[in-house]
């Protein structure tokens, strides 16, 4: 006898398939067994990252429980880590050697992004990269357990909103002798936010004694040492490798339609380009007609157009486009219970600004506590 139920499977607990899940225990889907299959039992929220680095936030403040969500759900969670993918068979395997056959009628991707280690000789030996978070925060209570102990070189690579944020965060949890160098391929910091917030944040971190290597390169990591574009050599007891979003390799074997880059190419419905029954959403997806800035803000946005389409799809009916707002708030904290605001052309900095800031991450984390 065949079973008419049909089978939902996700994978990956980013930030937007926690939210369907939550979504999901207010209005379940009727008749549809749904599958999480996630490497971590504890997600990490981008949001509150550099806040926990930066003592304000607990491990548990800032993590989802997914196994919580799953069972609020109603959905079974699957521990393991996909590292290939069969469309034709529809068959997933783990790096256990796990085989998964859940014959999904609908499957979604959603396993976020990490910074590129692998382009830069040495970079995946010896720096710590920001993703996947759990390797970020083992890495960095290593480094400051040294930084109490001994002199040392703090190097971090990458001058976006999240490495500035981290080399904050981080910088505030070490003794003073420790030196920091923030290295950014850009002539300025933040480039994709407006010269204000660039301004605001280029001020604390000089005032907090970080040296600015700002339109230069790291071409290589050492044990103890990174190499600059110019041959130059740079003292580095650590490396934090803050640097574009990259997507997950495995992903180029998966027989997925990729962009150039290898991230997923979806449609503005989220479905992927030639496989309609699998969507994907977050980081690691790129709407072909309109690529978004990689965030957890439009992980976060993408919830609701996939729920609305995860639902169409299995009962059937049309499914529509996602339209993404084109302006978001960023808000960067400086670790001294200030923040930055930025929005379009506008910044502010102020303790307002980190209230702020603080008052939508705990509301945005209490929606999984139940
Ligand atoms: C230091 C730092 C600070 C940041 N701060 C902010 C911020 O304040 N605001 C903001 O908007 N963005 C911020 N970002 C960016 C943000 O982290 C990402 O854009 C966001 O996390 C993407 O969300 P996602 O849902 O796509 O994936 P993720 O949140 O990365 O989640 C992916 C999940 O999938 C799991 N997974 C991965 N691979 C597999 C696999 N093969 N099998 C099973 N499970 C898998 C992972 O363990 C993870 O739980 C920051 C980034 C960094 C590095």
């Amino acid at each position: 006898m065949t079973s008419s139920r049909k089978q939902l499977v996700l994978v990956g607990g980013g930030h937007t398939h926690a939210l369907l899940l939550n979504r999901l225990v207010e209005e379940p889907l009727e008749g549809v067994d749904i599958t999480l299959v996630s490497d971590v039992r504890d997600a990490p929220y981008s949001g509150m990252l550099p806040g926990h680095v930066a003592g304000f936030y607990s491990h548990r403040e800032m993590h989802i429980d997914l196994p919580l969500v799953c069972e609020a759900a109603g959905a079974k969670f699957v521990a393991g880590k996909v590292i290939a993918m069969d469309p034709q068979s529809r068959v997933l395997r783990t790096d256990s050697g796990e085989v998964l056959d859940f014959s999904p009628d609908l499957l979604s991707i959603n396993v976020g992004s990490h910074p590129k280690v692998s382009s830069v000789p040495g970079a995946s030996e010896y720096a710590i990269p920001s993703k996947p978070v759990p390797e970020l925060l083992e890495g960095w209570s290593r480094v400051k357990e040294e930084c109490r102990e001994f002199e040392w070189t703090i190097v971090v690579v990458g001058g976006g909103a999240g490495g500035v944020e981290l080399t904050i965060a981080m910088q505030s949890q070490v003794p003073e002798r420790t030196r920091f160098v923030l290295v950014h391929s850009h002539e300025r910091l933040l480039e994709w936010h407006n010269d204000r917030v660039a301004r605001h944040l280029t001020g604390v971190l000089r005032k907090r004694g970080v040296e600015l290597r700002l339109g230069d390169r790291v071409t290589e990591v050492q044990e103890k040492s990174v190499v600059l574009r110019d041959g130059g050599e740079l003292n580095a007891d650590s490396v934090f490798w803050v640097t574009q979003p990259a997507p997950p390799e495995w992903l180029s074997e998966s027989g997925l339609d990729l962009t150039e880059k290898g991230f997923i190419r979806v449609k503005p419905t989220l479905q992927t380009v030639k496989h309609p029954w699998i969507f994907a959403a977050g980081d690691v997806a790129t709407i072909e007609s309109d690529p978004l800035p990689k965030s957890g803000v439009y992980a976060v946005r993408m919830a609701v157009p996939l729920e609305r389409n995860v639902r169409a799809f299995l009962s059937g009916e049309e499914l529509s486009d996602y339209d993404p707002q084109r302006k978001t708030l960023a808000l960067i904290g400086t670790a001294d219970g200030k923040a930055v605001a930025s929005y379009g052309p506008f910044s502010w900095y102020s303790r307002g600004m980190w209230r702020w800031k603080d008052r939508i991450d705990k509301k945005f984390m209490e929606q999984f506590c139940r």
